[in-house]
């Protein structure tokens, strides 16, 4: 079975013109989601990694699973006032607005080797915050991943100074 086939396509959500991979129909299938955590896993297996850092919410999901197969810590970058403790905090734009991404300022320590992880990387916008939060702490991270990348939009390119390596499981044009 393609992979591909277990993202739910979802024509003009949340607006007219988008249309949202939506991958919960992956993560309820058993097979799906174990194949999609093991070739994440097989990617980086080779690469040392000492922190999975998944970027709420559904980094998370993957990041979680992803540090396990890795035998490596999860750190989460959260929505803004999530984290209890004291944090570092970035905003980034959206296409109405701009949100914050947190991350607490001892999740990390400096020279340990991080890969960032998210569901999915559009422009990029979301991920380059977050791999700006982990290089302020000196965990600049040695790949960011993904489970789709829509091509297209820059995201690859926009993280291009700021990772040695951007992965995706799967692309959508
Ligand atoms: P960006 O910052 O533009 O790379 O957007 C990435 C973030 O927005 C990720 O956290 C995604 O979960 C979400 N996102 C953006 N576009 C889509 C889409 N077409 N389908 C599902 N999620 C999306």
């Amino acid at each position: 079975m393609d992979l591909k086939t277990a993202i739910r396509a979802i024509p003009d959500h949340p607006k007219p013109g988008i249309v949202y991979r939506d991958i919960t129909p992956l993560m309820a299938d058993g097979e799906a989601f174990r194949r999609t955590v093991e070739g994440l896993a097989s990617a980086f297996k080779a690469h040392r990694i000492d922190k999975v850092a998944g970027i709420e919410a559904r980094g998370f999901v993957f990041g979680a699973a992803l540090a396990t197969a890795l035998g490596a810590g999860f750190v989460p970058v959260r929505k803004r006032g999530k984290l209890p403790h004291d944090t570092i905090s970035r905003s980034y734009s959206l296409e109405y607005g701009e949100d914050v991404l947190e991350l607490h300022r001892d999740a990390v320590a400096p020279g340990e080797r991080v890969l960032l992880i998210d569901d999915l990387i559009a422009t990029g916008g979301t991920a380059v915050a977050a791999a700006e939060l982990l290089a302020e702490l000196g965990a600049r991270p040695v790949a960011c991943a993904f489970v789709i990348e829509l091509e297209g939009l820059g995201g690859r390119e926009a993280l291009a100074g700021l990772t040695d390596e951007v992965f995706s499981l799967m692309q959508f044009g």
